[in-house]
């Protein structure tokens, strides 16, 4: 029996709402998980995916499977959204695409197939630091997991001398995780310039790119702009991998969608490669849900849904660029708190390293009721007009001590 089975550690992230659930206090605010919340803190169900939902109703009779890799259609649009249209491996039909079970699913997906038929060094470098369940999840895909230097606390920016040093000394062959854009939990991102030299290192050092996109979208307003980094690799020649998720930039979190895919050779690796896809999922899951993928492929399938969805993108990410904007103001023009503050205001997406401390935070959770991540991470989604001002409060009483 279990008898010998030791109790786990909670989830670092989950275990905050427990707590916020708890809290009895009207004023309180949950900071720590990743969720959009609109202007009055609620959850938020696009316009545009109500509409999706009313179509499939209309048009799917039946809750038949999935083929194992998914939608066909589904996956298609996405690979067309990250890559862009004018994609040389996409226009070529060198593009190997699954569906996923969201973005966890396609880094599973991609870990295991990197495990089982990458012939070279079974080691993956993360950003230190990353989202904490990239590292559990590769270690179980059976790679290695290392680490490259990325944020430099000191200066609350991007430790790009660090970054590159690591790289380059990483042994030939070692597979190199990126987040996109958006980076999870600095909200840091290397600058274009900056990925340029990436990825040149990455090719100097024959490295194997897998990027992590979360926050198509999401980050900046625009599509394009935030598969900057994706899209340039590929045109430079790099054969990548790559982990796509809908759970934010549609608001599909529940609804498990999204996509791995890999740049291969030509359409003959192609159907190899799908071959041994299909033959890592199918004894993990068989195949993926299906609603999210209908809805994700009815918006990016239709012209019309395309662009309302395409403004909703951008009225999520300005929405938390205006807090940002807000916060970066009142800490430093109205309430003169002590400290720098600009990065609060330069970060970039759905999370922001705020510079608190732990006790800080720990002191933000008892005296205030707002809840975070220990290392000062705090959710930007879940600040609106109505609690902006308390929270700036909050954080300049707690700095002031
Ligand atoms: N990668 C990063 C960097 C993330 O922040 C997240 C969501 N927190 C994911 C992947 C995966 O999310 P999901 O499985 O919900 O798509």
């Amino acid at each position: 029996s279990w008898a010998n089975v030791p109790a786990g550690p909670p989830d670092p992230i989950l275990g905050i709402s427990e707590a916020f659930k708890a809290d009895k206090s009207p004023r309180k605010i949950n900071l720590g998980v990743g969720a959009y919340r609109d202007e009055h803190g609620k959850p938020y169900v696009l316009q545009t995916v109500k509409k999706a939902e009313e179509a499939i109703r209309d048009q799917i009779p039946d809750k038949e499977y999935l083929p194992i890799t998914g939608l066909p259609e589904f996956t298609a649009r996405a690979a067309l959204l990250a890559y862009g249209a004018d994609s040389d491996p996409l226009t070529r039909g060198a593009i190997s695409v699954t569906q996923s079970i969201s973005g966890t699913g396609a880094l599973r997906i991609g870990g295991a197939f990197l495990a089982r038929h990458y012939p070279h060094a079974k080691a993956i470098y993360l950003p230190t630091p990353t989202w904490g369940n990239h590292i559990p999840l590769f270690r179980d895909s059976g790679l290695e997991v290392r680490s490259y230097r990325y944020f430099d606390k000191e200066n609350v920016s991007l430790d790009f001398e660090g970054l590159k040093s690591d790289l380059l000394s990483a042994p030939e062959g070692s597979v190199v995780l990126l987040h996109a854009c958006a980076h999870n939990p600095t909200g840091i991102d290397p600058t274009p310039e900056q990925w340029a030299i990436i990825s040149d290192v990455v090719k100097e050092k024959k490295l194997f790119p897998f990027f992590d996109m979360a926050y198509q979208g999401f980050a900046s307003g625009d599509i394009a702009r935030d598969a900057f980094a994706v899209r340039h690799f590929v045109a430079q020649g790099h054969q990548v991998a790559l982990a796509q998720s809908f759970a934010k930039n549609m608001g599909l979190y529940g609804e498990r969608t999204g996509a791995f895919s890999l740049t291969v050779a030509d359409p003959e690796e192609k159907a190899r490669v799908d071959s041994q896809l299909k033959i890592i999922i199918r004894p993990m899951y068989s195949n993926p849900p299906a609603h999210g993928a209908r809805i994700a492929s009815t918006i990016l399938g239709d012209t019309a849904l395309y662009s309302q969805w395409e403004s909703e993108v951008k009225g999520m990410a300005e929405r938390i660029i205006t807090m940002r904007e807000k916060i970066y103001s009142l800490l430093t023009h109205d309430l003169k708190t002590p400290g720098e503050w600009g990065h609060i205001k330069s970060q970039i997406g759905m999370f922001s390293f705020t510079g608190l401390k732990p006790d800080q935070t720990k002191a933000m959770a008892e005296k205030a009721h707002i809840y975070m991540t220990a290392d000062g991470r705090i959710s930007m989604a879940g600040l609106n007009a109505g609690n902006v001002q308390y929270f700036a409060e909050s954080v300049d009483a707690v700095v002031r001590g």
